[in-house]
């Protein structure tokens, strides 16, 4: 992960799509060490070969990625090799992978997109200014540029009302400021409906495999302040 907290170029995109999927192929115990490399490794190999992978023809196919169109994908070939050579994973496994990663990429490419579309927009002023504020992220309590996370996302308050799950004070009251990484991971891993119902909290999004190990991970990751790098919290969770 770079230094800073904005995602800045598709590279970065396709790390984290990588690392969503990569760390989550072993289990609890796995060698995150290596995983990371292994990330390492293909990114430098995707950018060696000059492959560029277009999100938007992911996209059109309503976001899917059969495995027919996985294992034909340029970038199966990079990414089987490193799966099977360094992780020692089964060559049908690694189609699976190539799928998951190349649909977790457009979703995040296209939540990239949206935001900039955003930033650049003047008349956001003021929800730039509460998106730039400097602070612990919640979850992975590294020092950063932090995003309002709502932990039922708006496109279900609706829905939930309509089922008198929450009160619309509750729904617009229940916010979590995270660091983008952790803010994409989450939304990347888990759909809005979910979120919603299940995942309303940081305990329960914690409660995850997934999410925890992602949390674990990113905590010992560079912030924007090095002093703030230690997650205290985070080691008394289990
Ligand atoms: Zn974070
Ligand atoms: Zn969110």
């Amino acid at each position: 992960m770079p230094s800073g907290s904005i995602i800045s170029t598709r590279y970065d995109v396709l790390r984290l799509a990588l690392e969503a999927q990569i760390l989550q192929l072993q289990g609890d115990d796995s060698d995150v060490e290596l995983e990371l490399e292994v990330t390492e490794y293909v990114l430098e190999e995707v950018k060696h070969q000059g492959l560029t992978l277009d999100a938007s023809k992911i996209l059109d196919h309503g976001g899917s990625v059969t495995m027919k169109e996985a294992e034909n994908h340029p970038f199966h070939s990079i990414l089987k090799n490193a799966l099977v050579e360094l992780l020692g994973l089964e060559e049908h496994d690694s189609v699976l992978c190539t799928s998951e990663v190349l649909e977790v990429y457009a979703k995040l490419c296209k939540q990239q997109d949206g935001d900039q579309a955003e930033e650049q927009d003047p008349a956001n002023t003021i929800q730039r200014q509460k998106k730039g504020a400097l602070g612990e992220c919640e979850l992975c309590e590294r020092c950063m540029m932090l995003t309002e996370h709502h932990l039922i996302p708006k496109t279900t308050h609706q829905e939930l009302l309509r089922r008198g799950i929450f009160t619309k004070r509750e729904m617009q009251t229940r916010i979590s400021m995270l660091c983008r990484p952790c803010h994409s991971f989450i939304h990347a891993k888990i759909d809005e409906m979910a979120l919603a119902t299940t995942y309303n909290s940081l305990d329960t999004l914690l409660s995850r495999p997934d999410i925890y190990k992602w949390a674990r991970y990113a905590s010992k990751q560079r912030g924007r302040d090095p002093a703030h790098g230690v997650a205290h919290n985070l080691k008394n969770r289990r």
